[in-house]
């Protein structure tokens, strides 16, 4: 059958105005946020889980392959339609279904914006912690999808940790609901955990049952300036040791805070190499205080030349903007950069910092480290211009050097952003083959014609 007799069937089934053919829209709807990009033969906007279930029962009988998409903020080319067929986007569908005040549960589609519902819960004095710096970019089933994390992780968790029940419409367009509000329940396989970090392989995510805890009253926020990266990189388990667990504890080399310095003047010392920038937070503001001034206790004894603890809301948010101004300085620096996302075991910071180092050397190309140091998620930025071949050239094996850092160290490729295709080649060498031969056959199983986001994570057989 022809691709106008499915558009013809998808518009019957959901809605002529749910579905987007022109090229306009198809274009809109073809890239990441990487370099990647593809054109969809068409883009949909389902409203319900009806809606879905039909585009895959469809998809299914025409064998067209169907990408799920959240916001497109995905930095592993993940959700881009690569040879084409369906992108299914789920932003009309991002209502929040349920605030249980109660039981500390927030029930969400799964296109909702997930700063819409950490604003919604906050006002019901309720905290949704993962943080991804993209929280007014992505969704919810995005964030589900490829277990986003963010500076918060270290003392809460990442995405998965909060996930307690979903609805996930499956290929064959059942629909299948996971888990529920019992705090408790190991009753047969762990399905949550299943379609955590299933980057629309397994299924099309359509709600969330998200677990909740309540807002810290107190918070206290540290920025640490050290003239020697190695001691930065080692202060971070030296907090950990002196039994402090700081909600975010994030690290910026030298380039990365000359990069900010130069695009927003925010009066960052230029003589040191690392600056580290750390957060406590909990119930009472006397403890929360006592566990700063220990930070910056630990990071002086460790090398810190200067640790200034903001003293009130305007001065903490002085010192975030540095942190959160990272990416966008970048792209002041060079026409490109490209993000990587390794983690390897926190003792391992140091040399994992000075091999990428090293790598940037050899190659001459300016290489930013910032991350969530506390969990030892680096994010490795390399700045080239792309329509230098040479440059492009290098940076691919840069990237290839990186994650054998990454897997030297006993780390691994990806912390947060996931694998798309642009980690699949690396996949083996991460995980070995019978690692990847059974999520194959939880693949073939869920996805027996191979229709959800083919071509993604797992590399061909
Ligand atoms: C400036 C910037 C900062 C970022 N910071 C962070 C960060 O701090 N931490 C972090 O973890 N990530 C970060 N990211 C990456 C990105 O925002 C996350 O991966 C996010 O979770 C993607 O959500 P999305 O809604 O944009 O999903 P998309 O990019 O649309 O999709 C990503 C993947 O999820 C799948 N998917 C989306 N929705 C569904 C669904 N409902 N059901 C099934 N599969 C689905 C897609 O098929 C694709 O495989 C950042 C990105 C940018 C551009």
């Amino acid at each position: 059958m022809s691709d106008q007799a499915l558009i013809q069937d998808l518009q019957e089934a959901i809605g002529v105005e749910k579905v987007l053919t022109s090229l306009e829209d198809r274009i809109a709807y073809s890239y990441d946020g990487t370099f990647e990009q593809d054109l969809p033969d068409v883009a949909i906007l389902p409203e319900s889980n009806e809606d879905v279930a039909a585009i895959l029962r469809l998809a299914q009988e025409y064998d067209v392959p169907v990408v799920p998409r959240g916001m497109a903020s995905g930095l592993a080319a993940a959700s881009v339609p690569f040879g084409g067929g369906i992108v299914l986007s789920l932003t009309k569908m991002n209502r929040i279904l349920e605030i249980d005040e109660e039981n500390h549960t927030v029930r969400v589609e799964a296109g909702a914006i997930t700063a819409d519902v950490e604003a919604a819960v906050e006002e019901f004095g309720l905290f949704y912690p993962p943080d991804p710096s993209s929280n007014e970019q992505s969704t919810i089933g995005g964030n589900i999808a490829c277990n986003a994390g963010g500076p918060r992780c270290l003392k809460y968790g990442v995405t998965g940790d909060y996930v307690m029940g979903l609805t996930v419409v499956l290929a064959d367009g059942q629909v299948l609901r996971t888990g529920g509000k019992a705090i408790k329940n190991v009753v047969g396989y762990d399905l949550n955990a299943l379609f955590v970090g299933s980057e629309g392989t397994l299924g099309v995510i359509t709600e969330a049952l998200l677990r909740l805890t309540t807002k810290p009253r107190a918070v206290r926020t540290a920025r640490a300036e050290f003239p020697a990266l190695e001691d930065a990189s080692r202060t971070v388990n030296a907090i950990l040791d002196a039994g402090v667990v700081p909600a975010t504890l994030e690290m910026m080399d030298e380039t990365a805070i000359t990069c900010i310095e130069e695009a927003m003047g925010l009066g960052l010392p230029l003589d040191v190499e690392a600056m580290l920038i750390i957060e406590t937070d909990g119930s009472d503001e006397e403890t929360v205080l006592r566990e700063i001034e220990t930070v910056a206790r630990v990071c002086r004894e460790s090398g810190a030349r200067e640790v200034i603890i903001a003293k009130s809301e305007g001065e903490r948010e002085q010192l975030w903007r540095a942190r959160r101004s990272v990416s966008p300085s970048l792209a002041r620096k060079a026409p490109n950069k490209l993000g990587e996302d390794i983690t390897v075991p926190r003792s391992a910071i140091p040399e994992a910092v000075r091999r990428i180092k090293a790598i940037s050397a050899d190659y001459g190309l300016p290489i930013v480290i910032f991350g969530h140091a506390g969990d030892g998620n680096l994010h490795p930025n390399i700045l080239f211009d792309k329509r230098n071949e040479e440059e492009w050239k290098k940076v691919q094996q840069i990237v290839g050097e990186i994650f054998q850092v990454a897997l030297d160290l006993e780390g691994t490729l990806s912390g947060e952003h996931g694998v798309g295709t642009l980690k699949r080649p690396y996949m083996e060498q991460a995980l070995g083959r019978l690692s990847l031969d059974v999520q194959r056959r939880i693949k073939g199983a869920l996805d027996p014609h191979g229709i959800l986001n083919p071509g993604k994570v797992l590399p061909g057989p």
